[in-house]
C-alpha cells in the first residue's frame, strides 16, 4: 500500500522504475515456508524475477532454484544456490547449456524430449559425468489460465506425453551416463483455482503407478509451479494462501515413503512485492475516450500487451490531493496499438506529471523489459535506502 512517504520517495526517482518491497518479499517467503510440510523442497523460478538483490534474499531463506536457461543456472551460482539445489528446465537447451549443467553438477535437467536425453547423454559420456534427470511429462491437465500460459496440454510444446513413456525407457536402458531421478510436471502459469491441482495429484498418481509397475521407484516428484496472485486487489491479499495450497498436495498426492515432493513457485512469491513507477508525460481528452499517456509502456512491461493481463494502476499524486473520478485508458509511448495497460480505469483526475504505479508487477515484469524503439533499460529502487 502507498502512501505520502513513498510518494515523497519516488518523486526525486527518475521514470520509469521498478520499486521493489523486501520486506514483503521476506514476509511472503517466510509464510510460504511456515505453510510447507518440513519434507517439502521448494526450488524459486528465477525467470519470474532474476534481479540479483532479490534472488540473495531468497537464497538466503534455503529455498533452491529453477531455471530455464544456462545463463540463469550461471546467475544462481553466482548468488550461491548451491549445484545440487538447481533444477534445470526448457524445451530447448542448447549444447552449450546442457554443458554448464553437467560442468556444475546440478541436481536435475528436466527433460522435455527424447532427443533431448540422447543429446544429454552423448554430452554426459563426452565430459565423463553422470547426468541426473527427470522426464517432464505433458500429463494433458487444464490450467483454466490464459492459453499463452497453459503448458500442460496435450497441444502444448512442453513436456513427454505418456504414450511415450515405453520409448522413452527403451532409450534410458541405452543412455550409461543418464540417471533417471524425478517426475516433472508443470501445468501453467496464474492458475487461480486448486482445482487443476487437485487434477494434478490424481495424474501424478495413476503416472507415478505407472512407473512404480515397471519397477522404478523414482526418487522425487516434482509437481511445479503456478499458483496465481490477486491481481485486482494486491493490497487486500498481499500474500497467496499457501496453506492451502500445500494442503491439496497433501492431501491427494499417493506417493511411497521413500519419494520427495518438490515445487518451483515463481510468480506467487514475487509478484505483489514489484511495482512499476511511471509518470504522466501527457493526457489527452477526447470525445469518448481520454488518454493517461505515461512514460512507462510494454517495453517496461509486456504483460498487459502479451496477455492481456490486468494489473491495479493508481495515481499517487492524486492520494496526496484530493480530486474527482474520470476514466482514462492509461497507456503507453511505444508505437504499438496494443501498449495500453488498462481501459476506461477509473482514476482521480489525472494530470501531467503525477505519479502512476502499476502494482503486482514482480513477475515477469522487470525480466521481460526490453529495448525495443532504443528505449532506456528500466531501472530500479528498494524499499530500504
Ligand atoms: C515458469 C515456470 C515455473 C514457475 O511458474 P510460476 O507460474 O511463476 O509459479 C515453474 N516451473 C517451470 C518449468 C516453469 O517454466
Amino acid at each position: 500500500m502507498f502512501n505520502t512517504q513513498h510518494f515523497k520517495k519516488f518523486n526525486g526517482i527518475k521514470t520509469p522504475f521498478y520499486y521493489y518491497n523486501t520486506a514483503l518479499l521476506k514476509e511472503t517467503l517466510k509464510s510460504m515456508l511456515d505453510a510447507a510440510p518440513k519434507a517439502y523442497h521448494i526450488h524459486y523460478a528465477l525467470k519470474a524475477n532474476s534481479n540479483p538483490k532479490l534472488l540473495n534474499i531468497i537464497k538466503q531463506h534455503g529455498i533452491g532454484a529453477d531455471c530455464v536457461s544456462g545463463n540463469e543456472v550461471k546467475r544462481a551460482l553466482e548468488i550461491g544456490f548451491t549445484n545440487k539445489q538447481i533444477a534445470f528446465a526448457g524445451v530447448g537447451k542448447s549444447d552449450e547449456e546442457i554443458l554448464i549443467g553437467l560442468e556444475n553438477d546440478i541436481f536435475c535437467f528436466n527433460v522435455e524430449s527424447i532427443p533431448e536425453l540422447i543429446v544429454i547423454n552423448e554430452l554426459a559420456s563426452q565430459e565423463n559425468k553422470i547426468a541426473q534427470v527427470a522426464l517432464r511429462i505433458n500429463p494433458n491437465v487444464d490450467a483454466y489460465t490464459h492459453k499463452y500460459i497453459t503448458t500442460g496440454l496435450e497441444e502444448n510444446k512442453f513436456g513427454i506425453n505418456p504414450y511415450e513413456f515405453d520409448t522413452v525407457l527403451e532409450h534410458l536402458s541405452n543412455c550409461k551416463n543418464i540417471k533417471l531421478v524425478g517426475l516433472h510436471f508443470h501445468i501453467g502459469s496464474q492458475i487461480q483455482s486448486l482445482t487443476p491441482f487437485k487434477n494434478l495429484c490424481i495424474r501424478v498418481n495413476e503416472i507415478n503407478k505407472w512407473f512404480l509397475n515397471k519397477g522404478l521407484e523414482i526418487e522425487h516428484i516434482n509437481v511445479g509451479g503456478g499458483l496465481g496472485i490477486n491481481y485486482q486487489e494486491p493490497d487486500k491479499e498481499s500474500i497467496v494462501d499457501f496453506k492451502a495450497y500445500f494442503n491439496v498436495f497433501k492431501q491427494f498426492l499417493e506417493l511411497m515413503p521413500s519419494q520427495q515432493v518438490h515445487f518451483e513457485l515463481g510468480r506467487c512469491i514475487i509478484a505483489q512485492c514489484g511495482s512499476l513507477i511511471s509518470k504522466v508525460l501527457y493526457v489527452k481528452n477526447g470525445i469518448n475516450t481520454n488518454f493517461a499517456i505515461l512514460d512507462a509502456g510494454m517495453t517496461e512491461l509486456i504483460r498487459p500487451a502479451l496477455y492481456q493481463a490486468y494489473h491495479k494502476i493508481e495515481n499517487l499524486t492524486a492520494c496526496v490531493e484530493n480530486r474527482e473520478l474520470n476514466k482514462y485508458d492509461v497507456v503507453g509511448p511505444i508505437c504499438e496499438s496494443s501498449d495500453c495497460f488498462g481501459k476506461a480505469v477509473v482514476l482521480p483526475e489525472t494530470k501531467r506529471g503525477d505519479l502512476i504505479a502499476i502494482r503486482s508487477a514482480g513477475a515477469y515484469g522487470e525480466v521481460m523489459s526490453s529495448n525495443y524503439n532504443l528505449r532506456e533499460t528500466v531501472g530500479c529502487t528498494f524499499d530500504e535506502a
